[in-house]
């Protein structure tokens, strides 16, 4: 697997346990492409000794945006592949048994070490794929179909819309990150993906990723808050 090749590693914050290690098999999984980079490419880019899997569920035949999701993992050192799930702009509800379906379709089986993915609640408001995909790997995880031994959410909200998405506060962990790892996730937003800078895309893109460690028992009860008000 390519090296990412950056200069400059992501630094840790928070009192959250220690990521895997080398070799460690992980898994994005997120509802388009562009949301690995978004919410995660400064953690994928600082760890180049991690194995990573990226599905994206929606855009397969896209004609614009799939080659660019192909281009982007190879700047992130991961691996990939796309799926298919409706992404019309009316945001049609899917079921959960579709959009699990559709993860198990692209993950190739194992056990991951970590895998990452959306916040129930999303990263902003609102993106109705963003929420269906947390709810279903969420599911697959806790079933027990989808091995994994640490999932990870990503935390960002954006005020209910009044400010672009920013890491939460009260995330399990946030990276602040180098100068030359946050270019790079911008480049492969503007540069791969082709957002122009003054999209929201291109604004959004964090300099501080964050992320909601899933089980950990300091999370308990805000996970518990979040399946109560998303039934
Ligand atoms: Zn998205």
């Amino acid at each position: 697997m390519p090296s990412a090749g950056v200069k400059g590693r992501a630094v840790k914050e928070g009192p959250s346990g220690p990521l895997p290690g080398q070799g460690a098999a992980v898994a994005v999984v997120v509802a388009h492409p562009d949301d690995e980079s978004l919410w995660a490419g400064g953690l994928l880019l600082s760890h180049p000794e991690w194995r990573v899997f990226v599905a994206a569920l929606c855009r397969r035949s896209d004609p614009d945006r799939a080659p660019k999701f192909y281009l982007a993992l190879k700047r992130l050192g991961a691996d990939g592949a796309m799926g298919d799930l409706d992404d019309g702009p009316d945001q049609r509800p899917l079921s959960e048994a579709e959009v699990a379906s559709q993860v198990l379709s692209l993950l190739p089986a194992g056990v991951y070490d970590l895998v990452v993915t959306h916040s129930l609640r999303g990263e902003y408001t609102r993106h109705r794929r963003h929420e269906e995909t947390a709810r279903a790997v969420l599911r697959l995880w806790r079933e027990g179909t989808l091995h994994a031994k640490a999932l990870l959410a990503f935390a960002y909200e954006d005020g209910g819309g009044a400010y672009l998405p920013r890491a939460e506060e009260g995330a399990s962990f946030r990276l602040s990150l180098p100068c030359p790892v946050w270019a790079e996730k911008l480049r492969i937003i503007t540069d791969i993906y082709g957002f122009r800078e003054e999209s929201w895309e291109a604004r959004t893109v964090p300099r501080m990723e964050a992320f909601w460690r899933v089980g950990a028992s300091e999370e308990k009860e805000f996970w518990a808050r979040e399946v109560a008000a998303h039934p």
